[in-house]
């Protein structure tokens, strides 16, 4: 038998394919299984900050990013009527973002993994550990056997309920809308360059930026539901009903909203952090493990610091190591996206407010900033291979050790 491991990644989102990616780096042997016949992402943006970037820099993917990205040259946050709120976002780690397209970046992503890699069609309906081993079956009845399984199949992840967790939809009660405009239709974005533009309003707030190097603007629209809507990205939304939201609002959001062909609408949900999420030879990585509202834009970016810590940890492991690796994982993980789930809530909550006090608006929006500062100054790989040199030197014990209190 080879002693190189054979890992299987369920899903073939950022998380999946990044992870795929950052393994191969570090010489395991991956496989990558995708319900899907064929990838696809909606029209909508996505933010790869510095603590994700700096990870996709380190393979190689940096200039092939530039290509499809908008850089980010800062975020200017607004009230609901235009009054700038000065805060000054800069970039911390002197680590470049970029505002991309999501169907833009996943192609990239696709098409670096290695022909035969990325196996289409393949929709897991069970995983079981064997002797040193999992077992994976899927939907059309084909089995296959791997020396550790990494669950990046997302929200209502597979490998998830396999491990033997069970959680719930927590719903923030709002709803967002999204949509993308050509850029030349909005004359407020001519001269935004690669800057963010975030309205905060009473119980809304409405965000905008540029992806596909400038040719789109992505706007994203948070407003309070009763609905029970499903967490799915892709319903359609009602542009009447979109604009009703926001009247009397700023008059480049009245233009954007004016200038939408079409909006998709999606119940903004995520769920309590928990309390383990691997067994011997499973493990999870983002929105399977750790799903987050979207108000810092980290999910697919925590998804990518994930697949980045077990590269580091099980590179050069032989089958014997995997359960401990896996534990260590999953200790170095859980607070850091533990906590940056509830920031993310927390962030939610302070876009979508009036505050007639504006020492109090200007002390949680410097709470916010140093909150990001803290998120995107942070190198995943660093702090992996720390921990790891850490599980060497108490190699004898069973268990790995407790980084709770780095
Ligand atoms: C509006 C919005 C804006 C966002 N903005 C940002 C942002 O700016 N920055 C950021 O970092 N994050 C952002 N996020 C979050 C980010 O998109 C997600 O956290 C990220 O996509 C999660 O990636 P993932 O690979 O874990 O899961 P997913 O992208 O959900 O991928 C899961 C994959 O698994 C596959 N799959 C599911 N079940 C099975 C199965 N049984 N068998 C095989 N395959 C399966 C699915 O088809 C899918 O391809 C945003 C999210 C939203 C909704």
């Amino acid at each position: 038998m080879s002693e190189q491991l054979q890992v299987a990644v369920v899903g073939g989102g950022i998380g999946g394919l990044t992870a795929a990616l950052a393994l191969r780096a570090r010489g395991l042997d991956v496989t990558v299984f995708e319900q899907a016949g064929e990838l696809r992402e909606i029209g909508a943006g996505i933010s790869i900050h510095p603590n994700a970037a700096l990870l996709l820099q380190r393979i190689g993917l940096t200039d092939p990013i530039k290509t499809i990205g908008t850089p980010i040259t800062g975020l200017r946050l607004r009230t609901s009527l235009g009054e700038v709120i000065d805060t000054a976002l800069r970039p911390s780690s002197g680590v470049q973002s970029y505002n991309v397209h999501r169907a833009e970046i996943l192609k990239l992503l696709a098409d670096a993994q290695p022909d035969g890699t990325l196996r289409l069609d393949h929709c897991l309906s069970r995983a079981r550990e064997t002797n040193g081993g999992v077992q994976l079956t899927f939907a059309h009845g084909a089995t296959i056997e791997a020396d550790l399984v990494i669950g990046a199949d997302g929200i209502h992840s597979v490998v998830q309920r396999e491990i033997g967790l069970k959680t719930y939809p927590s719903s923030e009660g709002i709803m967002a809308y999204r949509g993308l405009i050509p850029s030349e239709r909005l004359s407020w974005a001519k001269d935004i360059g690669g800057k963010m533009s975030m309205w905060l309003g009473k119980g809304r707030s409405f965000l905008c930026y540029p992806v596909s190097s400038g040719r789109s603007i992505n706007m994203v629209a948070f407003v309070p539901t009763n609905l029970e809507s499903d967490e799915s990205w892709t319903a359609p939304g009602d542009l009447k009903a979109l604009a009703a939201e926001y009247a009397g609002w700023d008059d480049p959001v009245l233009e954007t909203i004016g200038a939408l062909d079409q909006t998709f609408r999606w119940g903004v949900y995520d769920r309590a952090p928990l309390s383990y999420w691997s067994t011997s030879r499973m493990t999870l990585l983002g929105d399977a493990a750790h799903p987050m509202v979207p108000h810092l834009g980290q999910g697919a970016a925590q998804a990518i610091e994930d697949g980045f810590t077990l590269a580091v940890l099980l590179e050069g492991a032989k089958r014997q190591d995997v359960p401990r690796l896996l534990k260590a994982y999953e200790r170095l993980r859980l607070e850091r996206t533990g906590q940056i789930q509830t920031m993310a809530r927390d962030t939610g909550r302070f876009f979508r407010a009036e505050y007639e006090d504006v020492a109090e608006r200007d002390r949680l929006a410097a709470k916010w900033m140093a909150a990001n500062a803290w998120i995107r100054g942070h190198d995943a790989e660093k702090t992996a291979q720390e921990a790891l040199a850490l599980l060497v030197t108490t190699r004898r014990s069973d268990e790995a050790p407790d980084f709770r209190n780095w």
